[in-house]
Order: structure tokens, then C-alpha cells, then sequence
């Protein structure tokens, strides 16, 4: 049944998010296609795009194409340069910062983390964020910022980066003294998952490997959060009791057997030879001690990964980065996984530093336009 929305007070803004959903899924559309795809009536989504039209959240693209002898419909488009979010990714090795509309990116800028290890981080931070602003400070909607390790969203508060910030670092509190807009600190896999959906990705379980094990829970387009944000901690849960100690500070978490640093440590002491991760996992099927550690790896992660799919039950499963990087290895992962009774389908995202640029700009955008959180 179609919904009325032709009473203008029923003109909530959820009726605006999903025709901007809409929009953003399938592109440019006519007010008549848009009002059968949304399952509203034709006259509500007039009255809707007449709004959105004044206020300038959409914009009339062209004619559709001709399907008859009717009048061509006039196509309605998302006006995405009205959009813009400031959008950074802290991890271990390096650091991502872009200025970003929902489709693309404007300007992007990759750095070294050593910059946060002399003089004050937020200094750096700021340069950078103003570099890839610069010209649009008055058009930002918000900053988005990910983060590896433990982060309280609500707070704003990084507890624990690994040795990024201090512990319990209040990075949003330090930055809103310097940007009147919005801003976001979450967890860096966190944002990452929310990048990645869209309409073939509502449910699934994101891996991310590299340096360590990041994962995140999305189900119906919602990322899971947990009573203490902590939901999908893949890399810490306990595969070997009193085990290898993990950074996290506990013993035998999965992610202390098969974070990247671990696997070169592993070579480096049976070959005593220090060669960079890509060049172990070329080695993988030509060399002994490095196909046998790897082999390793893949069956601890499957294991947890097929297990996660038989809690959550997830439509796909997602994975990004590291050992996935590698064809071989990727393939013996998909293997495993059907090895263990895991017939979910596996997609593989090719463009990591893609991902890792728009991460946080994109939660800022999807929040503010989708409704979403
Ligand atoms: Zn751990």
C-alpha cells in the first residue's frame, strides 16, 4: 500500500531521507520513478522535491529518456557539492585525511603516523585538515574521524590507540576548540563498515586485516555498537587460553597470532633476515617456514570468522587488507571457510585507501542525509 504523505505535515524528514537514499543507490530518477521505487504517491513526492528543491538538497539534472510519446520527465539528482565532510583515518602506519562528497572525493592527503609522535598531535592534525578544507571551511557539514583502538563515540574519547594518543585522549574535545562543525570520533573499522553500505551491503561481517584484526558487525544497515561500543572485536577473543600476550594486555587473543607484526617477527626469527610483509606473503607456497606460518593464520582466522558467521548470520562477509591482499592466501581463506560448513559469499574490497580516505566524511554525510546512524 502507498503511503499519503500529501499532507504537508506529514512531510517528515524520513520521507525526504529515503528519496535521498533513493537517489544516492540508483542515481538521477524522475519524480514518477522516484515515487514508485519509494512507495509513495506521486503528488507527495512533488510537494517533497518541491522543498528539497528550494532549500537545495536536490537539483534538476536533464530529461529522462524517451520511453513513449509522453513528455520526457525531468530528472532529479542529489546536489552533492551542497554535501561536504571532512573525513580522517588514524592507523598504526599511516594517516588518511580527504575532503568528501557523498559520490567522491574532492581532495585527499596521506601521511605518515610519525607525525603524531613529535609535538603536539593536534597541531599536525589541524594542518592537514586544513590543507584538504582549504576554500570550503564555510561549506563543512561535519568531520568524521576513525581511529584504531578503543574509542567511546559519545564521548568523543579515544581510551586506547596502541600508542597513537595517550590513553583516554579527548580528541573531539581538543579539536571543537579550533572547527564550529560537527565532530565524530569513533573507531576506525567502525567507520569503514559504515562506507561500505549500501543497497547490496545492509548485512555483514567486515574484516579487516592489517596490522592487527578489525571487524564490524552491520546488520540492516546499522553497524553494532555493544553496551560498551566494543561489538565485533574479532582480533581480542581468546583462541588459545594463557596464550601469546596480546597488546590489548590480554593472553591468547586471536589477533596476537596473526597481526602482521607478528608473522614478520615469526620469519625473522627461524630466517633472521627482516624483509617487509608484501614480500612474506610472496613467499607464501615457495617458502616452508612462510607457507606453514600462513597456513597457520588462515586457519585461525577462518575459524573465528566461521564461527562469527554462525552467531550473527550474516549475508556476506567482507573482507579488506593484509593477507587478503594476497590472491594465494585469499583464495585458501574462501577455501577454509567451506571447509567449515561457511557457505556465506565473500567480497573482497580491492580499494583499501580508498575506503580508508572517505571512512569519515561518508558516516558524517550518511548520518546527516540518510538518517542513519
Ligand atoms: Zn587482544
Amino acid at each position: 500500500m502507498k503511503k499519503t504523505v500529501n499532507n504537508p505535515k506529514l512531510l517528515g524528514k524520513s520521507n525526504k531521507a529515503v528519496i535521498l537514499k533513493t537517489l544516492y543507490s540508483l542515481g538521477p530518477m524522475s519524480r514518477k520513478a522516484l515515487a514508485e521505487e519509494c512507495k509513495l504517491t506521486k503528488a507527495g513526492v512533488s510537494m517533497i522535491i518541491k522543498n528539497m528543491l528550494e532549500d537545495q538538497t536536490v537539483l534538476e539534472k536533464g530529461k529522462a529518456e524517451s520511453t513513449g510519446r509522453g513528455q520526457k520527465e525531468t530528472l532529479i539528482d542529489i546536489n552533492y557539492e551542497k554535501f561536504l565532510a571532512a573525513s580522517v583515518n588514524i592507523e598504526s602506519d599511516k594517516l588518511h585525511f580527504a575532503l568528501c562528497r557523498l559520490d567522491n572525493i574532492k581532495k585527499k592527503l596521506v601521511c605518515d603516523t610519525s607525525i603524531l609522535y613529535s609535538g603536539s598531535p593536534i597541531a599536525r592534525i589541524r594542518k592537514r585538515i586544513n590543507e584538504v578544507i582549504k576554500g570550503y571551511e564555510d561549506k563543512i557539514l561535519g568531520l568524521g574521524i576513525g581511529v584504531a583502538g578503543y574509542v567511546d563515540e559519545r564521548a568523543g574519547i579515544v581510551k586506547t590507540s596502541y600508542g597513537l594518543f595517550k590513553e583516554n585522549f579527548e580528541l573531539k574535545k581538543e579539536l571543537e576548540k579550533f572547527y564550529d562543525f560537527k565532530i565524530v570520533v569513533t573507531n576506525n573499522v567502525k567507520a569503514q563498515a559504515m562506507a561500505l553500505i549500501d543497497d547490496d551491503n545492509t548485512n555483514f561481517l567486515y574484516i579487516k586485516h592489517s596490522p592487527g584484526l578489525g571487524c564490524s558487525v552491520v546488520e540492516n544497515s546499522i553497524v553494532l555498537d555493544g553496551v560498551n561500543q566494543t561489538a565485533g572485536e574479532l582480533g581480542h577473543i581468546i583462541i588459545e587460553p594463557e596464550g601469546e600476550l596480546c597488546r590489548c594486555g590480554k593472553k591468547g587473543c586471536l589477533e596476537a597470532y596473526i597481526a602482521e607484526n607478528r608473522i614478520i617477527n615469526h620469519y625473522y626469527q627461524n630466517k633472521y633476515e627482516v624483509l617487509d610483509i608484501k614480500e612474506i606473503y610472496d613467499l607464501y607456497q615457495k617458502d616452508k617456514v612462510v607457507t606453514c606460518k600462513l597456513n597457520d593464520c588462515i586457519q585461525k582466522l577462518s575459524l573465528a570468522v566461521s564461527n562469527a558467521s554462525a552467531l550473527i548470520d550474516p549475508k556476506k562477509i567482507v573482507v579488506m587488507g593484509g593477507i587478503f591482499n594476497n590472491e594465494n592466501l585469499y583464495r585458501k581463506f574462501k577455501s577454509e571457510l567451506k571447509k567449515l560448513y561457511t557457505d556465506k559469499k565473500v567480497a573482497r574490497v580491492d580499494n583499501d585507501e580508498k575506503i580508508k580516505s572517505i571512512a569519515g566524511g561518508r558516516l558524517i554525510l550518511k548520518r546527516h542525509l540518510f538518517e542513519v546512524r
